[in-house]
């Protein structure tokens, strides 16, 4: 008998984190350091412009590929920070950065197709890979402290190498590329027939200046980017990110844009032109995330984990191999049932040895949560 749904949906499964994150609800003395969503409000003004659109305006549908005025806004920004060179017709609103990313595996993966992801990698790529009959290669970078160098990615590379999945700042570790390796990762792209998916999501939360993709513009016809107002702004709940790439690609985006949404909510996108608008940097946000984790990660090292130094985003990514010779889920469900703190196996990334947590609570918070560990680990 044929089952139910297809057999590539059947081996998915629903994400770890989002289990781990469940079971966390059943304390009430839980502290929850499991999902990125960062702890800040979404900015006044943004929820304002939102409210007033829904009381006085008639909403409907927006343009296919969305509004162009925030399409305007988003090229502007990208040109101005981030070294871009693009024009309207570059840019295609989605649904969060999730449906970019899901839009740039389904039109560039084809069956058998080699797919580069440099580890730990964001969970979210490998599910759509699979639905395309794509192949994943986990790229191993932890020699270079997870800093992936031209030199280890053009080793990844063989003739089936289709697409490139570069993540910085990276979740779960924090780090950036700097600009000298980021010029030779250009030139391995430059000299291969392969497309870069380009996930700057948490470049607004970079401590330092930001070295995006987006600066090498001869690169357009091979560079997506994608990104998004989630991680800026706390937007995860109105789902607003985009796409960044050549007008080629970008008309072949939005007919799967299209047949899949057709598009973002009305009232999201009101929000993203203003937060454009009102704060293009979020320097209050980086300085707070900042000071966090850098106590975070000190009262991590003292307990006995040894913390991969963070350039930006919200997550300390730690090498547990000190205090135990667990599997990664292993030792992650010894934490929550014993001290009921939610947090990430390295597995979900595709490193063992190691856990993620997400610092995106205040200073008092994350005191009880080293206490809790300290006391255990002792
Ligand atoms: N990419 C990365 C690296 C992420 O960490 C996340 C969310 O955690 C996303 C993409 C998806 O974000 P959204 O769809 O809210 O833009």
């Amino acid at each position: 008998m044929r089952s139910k749904a297809n057999s590539i949906i059947e081996s998915i499964e629903i994400s770890k984190i989002r289990q781990i994150a469940l079971k966390m609800n059943e304390y009430s003395d839980g502290i929850n350091l499991t999902i990125g969503e960062p702890s800040q409000d979404v900015p006044a003004l943004v929820k304002e412009e939102m409210a007033n659109r829904v009381l006085h305006d008639k909403i409907g549908y927006t343009q296919t590929g969305g509004m162009p005025e925030l399409k305007r806004a988003i090229v502007s920004f990208y040109n101005q920070y981030f070294g871009g060179d693009y024009k309207e017709e570059n840019c295609l609103i989605t649904v969060g950065s999730t449906e970019g990313l899901s839009t740039f595996i389904r039109s560039i993966v084809d069956e058998g197709d080699e797919v580069i992801m440099p580890t730990p990698t964001y969970p979210g790529y490998a599910p759509n890979i699979k639905l395309q009959k794509g192949i994943e290669v986990y790229l191993d970078t932890s020699k270079d402290d997870f800093k992936l160098t031209a030199k280890n990615l053009e080793s990844a590379i063989t003739p089936k190498t289709r697409a490139i999945i570069l993540t910085y700042p990276n979740n779960p570790s924090g780090v950036c590329i700097d600009e000298d390796e980021m010029d030779k990762i250009a030139d391995v792209i430059r000299r291969h027939d392969v497309f870069v998916l380009s996930d700057e999501i948490y470049a607004s939360l970079a401590f330092e200046k930001y070295h995006s993709l987006a600066k090498y513009h001869d690169l357009i016809d091979k560079v997506v980017v994608i990104n998004g107002f989630s991680k800026s702004h706390s937007m995860t709940g109105y789902r607003v990110g985009y796409m960044l790439a050549s007008k080629y690609f970008i008309d072949n985006f939005i007919k799967v844009s299209q047949y899949t949404t057709t598009g973002i909510a009305t009232i999201s996108q009101y929000g993203g032109i203003k937060a454009l608008e009102v704060y293009p940097t979020r320097e209050e946000i980086v300085k707070e995330n900042r000071e966090r984790m850098e106590f975070f990660a000190k009262g991590l090292e003292k307990i006995g984990f040894r913390v991969i130094k963070p350039e930006g985003a919200f997550y300390l990514f730690a090498d547990y191999r000190k205090l135990s010779n667990k599997k990664s889920i292993d030792f992650v469900n010894e934490v929550v049932e014993n001290l009921h703190i939610g947090i990430v196996p390295g597995e979900c990334f595709m490193v063992e040895g190691y856990v993620r947590f997400s610092v995106t609570k205040d200073i008092p918070e994350l005191q009880k949560a080293l206490d809790r560990m300290e006391k255990y680990f002792k």
